[in-house]
């Protein structure tokens, strides 16, 4: 399988360049050249996420350096627990992604590109330093995939005063091969920085520097893979198409949905639950697609005015109208938020994080609306990694799952930079 750029002006490469390089020479991003279909039968046999992301994805390790060992990398990364559990409204299943080390979904893709660029690293290759601009969940993530790997170094900024108590904890408490620092600026200066870096040919060479943001088609694969085994388990059961929503920033975790309808899983509409950023919902209405600044809510991970992943959906659709590919896109405002986390809290005893209550608030309106399809819905994070907004509306303390409790028992520290280039600069041709 070759991998081509979006902008198309990229020769094409091999999955182990995409996976290095991350973004495209031409600034595109990386997309196979074809979707393989699906093997229904195969899939029957597959027990556990391992092996399906294992039959699911071989098509896209053909011909690659990491083909034979695509097996033992999903065993190595995508061994965490799944669970498919009944909402306690009808016909509805979430599908909860948090029980990674640092409780959200972004440890999947996290675990896979990490133990990817492991396998593909020599001995004598100089040690490469990963750097991530983060709004909260994903630098974690990251930190925690890539931590005392031999080889390899992570810079964490993030936004200083921005991020939840508990998620500022998570990003200092690494230590040894991570390095973090609390950006005094906004998330937008977090991001400017990092590309002011990968595009420092100094840096480039002296640090072998990298990015492992959601653009990475390292980070899109193994979303597929989780997809193909939550709905192909249930479908054995229910045998109907089942409809997802998922919680929607950067358009990552949807676009796989997507990718896994169109391999031929029998998925019906997916439905993208926005928080107050309307660029998708806006689009999906009609109007021309238009980036814009992202704006503050409580659903932080998914503060994003200008979806990176916008590109690459748009880029699978070239031949055909999107707006036509039952894809259903809704926004949600905070005192929606508030209020669903609530409610679903009484009505059903459970408590969801502020990005999850945006898609439990879509599934409320699709049922409102006669949409009595099966649904699965997305849980993206674990809710006590927000328990400033959750427990006040819950009235009660949310707790800890193991691997979080781990996490905040560790001494953490971050170092304050400013949002200029030069100060963080200076900090990175230290390490190199
Ligand atoms: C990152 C994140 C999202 C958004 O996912 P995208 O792939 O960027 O659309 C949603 N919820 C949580 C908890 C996240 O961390």
């Amino acid at each position: 399988m070759n991998y081509l750029s979006t902008r198309n002006d990229a020769p094409p490469t091999s999955l182990a360049e995409a996976l290095r390089a991350g973004l495209a020479p031409d600034g595109g991003l990386y997309v196979p050249e074809s979707l393989p279909v699906l093997n229904a039968e195969a899939l029957d046999d597959c027990a556990d996420l391992p092996a399906t992301a294992a039959q699911t994805l071989a098509p896209f390790f053909a011909d690659s350096r990491l083909e034979t060992e695509l097996p033992s990398i999903s065993r190595e990364a995508l061994d965490l627990p799944l669970p498919v559990s009944e909402i306690g409204v009808t016909n509805s299943w979430m599908l909860e992604l948090f029980h990674g080390p640092t409780a959200a979904f972004k440890d999947f893709a996290a675990r896979f590109l990490a133990t990817c660029l492991d396998r593909l690293r020599s001995d004598d290759d100089p040690v490469q330093t990963v750097i991530v601009a983060t709004s909260g969940d994903t630098g974690a993530a990251v930190a925690a995939a890539f931590h005392r790997r031999a080889g390899f170094r992570v810079v964490i900024l993030y936004p200083d005063g921005r991020v939840s108590a508990r998620q500022a904890h998570q990003l200092g408490c690494f230590g040894d091969n991570v390095a973090t620092f609390r950006v005094q600026g906004d998330f937008d200066d977090c991001q400017r920085l990092a590309k002011q870096a990968l595009n420092d040919r100094e840096l480039i060479d002296r640090l072998a520097l990298t990015s492992a943001n959601s653009i990475s088609i390292g980070r899109l694969l193994p979303q597929i893979s989780y997809y193909v085994h939550a709905v192909a388990g249930l479908h054995r059961q229910i045998r109907q198409a089942i409809d997802i929503i998922v919680p929607t920033g950067n358009l990552g975790n949807a676009l796989a949905a997507i990718l896994a309808r169109d391999m031929g899983l029998p998925i019906g509409t997916v439905h993208l639950a926005t928080n107050a950023n309307r660029t998708l919902p806006d689009y999906f209405s009609g109007t021309d697609y238009e980036g814009r600044p992202g704006l503050q809510t409580l659903a932080n991970a998914m503060d994003v005015g200008d979806p990176s992943n916008f590109e690459r959906l748009d880029w699978f659709y070239r031949d055909r109208d999107l707006r036509n590919a039952d894809i259903h896109a809704d926004s949600v405002d905070d005192d929606t938020i508030r209020e669903t986390i609530t409610r679903v809290h009484r009505q059903t005893g459970r408590i969801v994080c502020p990005h999850t209550a945006c898609a439990m608030e879509v599934l409320e309106r699709r049922r409102q609306a006669g949409n009595d399809r099966p649904m699965l819905i997305a849980a993206t994070a674990h809710p006590a990694k927000f328990e400033t907004v959750v427990e006040p509306l819950i009235g009660q303390p949310v707790p800890l799952p193991p691997a979080l409790t781990e996490l905040l028992d560790r001494p953490s520290h971050a170092d304050p930079i400013s949002a200029e280039f030069k100060p963080l600069r200076d900090q990175l041709l230290a390490y190199g």
